[in-house]
């Protein structure tokens, strides 16, 4: 071997006697085969087996077969991101002249695909009230072929009845998928409720730091999966080892960083509740949050993610008061270590008349900081909302 060769097949070193805790990123493109024979007979290696990088690595592998035990599922597909998650499960499911069912809280992105991808392309979409429960029976026709859940809901936080919604779902021959980013598989088991396709935005809790993004969808029937991965395969759709390397290094904490903020969640929420002229506070494990007893049913317990509705009246105090914070961060996204807010306007985003929501709701994401920074922040924050003359008075 000439120098030139050696630079570009390193000897092998041992691994004998090395053993670690993690998991080795497997960074590939090419998968090599022992000989001609297993090369040509690699389309036979099936769905577990390695054929090529854009499929799988032991990396990617890992980390899907993780997801599946912590969802109580068959099989875990890996994608770019939640959206594309979302995206893949609508283009395996619906065909030209399909119907699939969104809530009205739903992840707003979703109703963007919906409305401008889906649809010029004769794939039609309703949006339903995250409330209906099993009346959704009534929007379900010949030509549903998918009920889209997302539980609690986008920014005002509706719990939905989703063992109602899946029975009436199933009776009529759909499938339903759920979104079930804000709870994680330790909080809430779609599947173990009937879903067909469990989906994760891994760039929130699972990820945990606000560095990467990747998505998840977990299914029970082998056969659902199989049909997960050709639409992968036609659209071309991989993950990097790395980010999934970096979600198993961020799994390794989430029971704890979970417990931790789903803690200082509900009691910052509850502390807000009890103040005056806050606002409406919308957090899942408040009896107030619409849905709440079917979290209360449902769920194992709550996450650090939860909502403020603000009176009309603090809309042109907000630039300041958001100004004004010096532990939270403004910017969307959550699960993250550090703690956010985002003012929203669901308003644009929402089909159904009703409901209070037309002002300003501050989400809010709790981190790993010290609670009570984050109270007094909290405290600055919203005193800098209230009317100068309520200030007064509370005085
Ligand atoms: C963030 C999020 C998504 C999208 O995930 P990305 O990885 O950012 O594409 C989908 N659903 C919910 C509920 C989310 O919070």
């Amino acid at each position: 071997m000439r120098d030139q060769t050696r630079t570009v097949i390193p000897p092998e070193a041992s691994t004998e006697g090395f053993a670690s805790l993690s998991v080795p990123t497997y960074r590939a493109s090419t998968i090599l085969f022992s000989d001609a024979e297993s090369y040509a007979a690699r389309g036979q290696r099936g769905l577990d087996g390695y054929s090529y990088g854009l499929h799988g690595t032991p990396t990617s592998r890992t980390l899907e077969a993780q997801l599946t035990e912590l969802e109580g599922g068959a099989r875990t597909v890996l994608v770019p991101s939640g959206q594309s998650a979302i995206a893949v499960v609508m283009l395996t499911v619906l065909m030209p002249g399909d119907t699939v069912l969104i809530p009205d809280t739903v992840y707003p992105p979703v109703t963007g695909f919906c409305a401008n991808y889906l649809k010029p392309r004769g794939i039609n979409h309703r949006i339903y009230d995250p409330m209906a429960g099993g009346s959704i029976a009534d929007l379900i026709d010949e030509t549903t072929r998918l009920v889209w859940v997302e539980s609690p809901g986008s920014t005002t936080m509706e719990v939905q009845d989703v063992p109602a919604i899946v029975a009436a779902a199933h009776a009529k021959g759909a499938y339903v998928g759920c979104d079930n980013t804000w709870a994680t598989p330790l909080l809430f088991k779609p599947l173990a409720h009937g879903v067909d396709f469990s989906m994760h935005a891994l760039s929130k809790y699972a990820g945990g730091h606000s560095d990467l993004l990747l998505g998840s969808v977990t299914v029970s029937d082998l056969e659902l999966r199989k049909c997960l991965r050709d639409t992968m395969r036609m659209l071309g759709l991989g993950i990097s080892p790395d980010d999934a390397s970096l979600v198993l290094r961020g799994l390794q904490t989430m029971g704890v960083r979970l417990a931790h903020v789903g803690k200082v969640s509900l009691d910052i929420a509850k502390r807000l509740a009890a103040r005056p002229s806050i606002g409406e506070v919308l957090h899942p494990a408040l009896p107030n949050c619409l849905g709440h007893e079917f979290w209360a049913r449902d769920f194992a317990g709550c996450s650090g993610l939860f909502s403020v509705v603000l009176p009309a009246s603090a809309e042109t105090r907000l630039g300041d008061a958001l100004s004004k914070l010096k532990i939270f961060a403004v910017g969307s996204s959550f699960g993250g270590t550090r703690s956010l807010i985002a003012p929203m306007s669901v308003k644009a985003h929402r089909a159904l008349p009703e409901k209070p929501q037309e002002g300003t709701i501050l989400r809010i994401s709790i981190g790993l900081e010290d609670p009570e920074d984050l109270w007094a922040d909290l405290v600055t924050l919203f005193d800098a909302l209230r009317e100068p003359q309520e200030m007064a008075r509370a005085l």
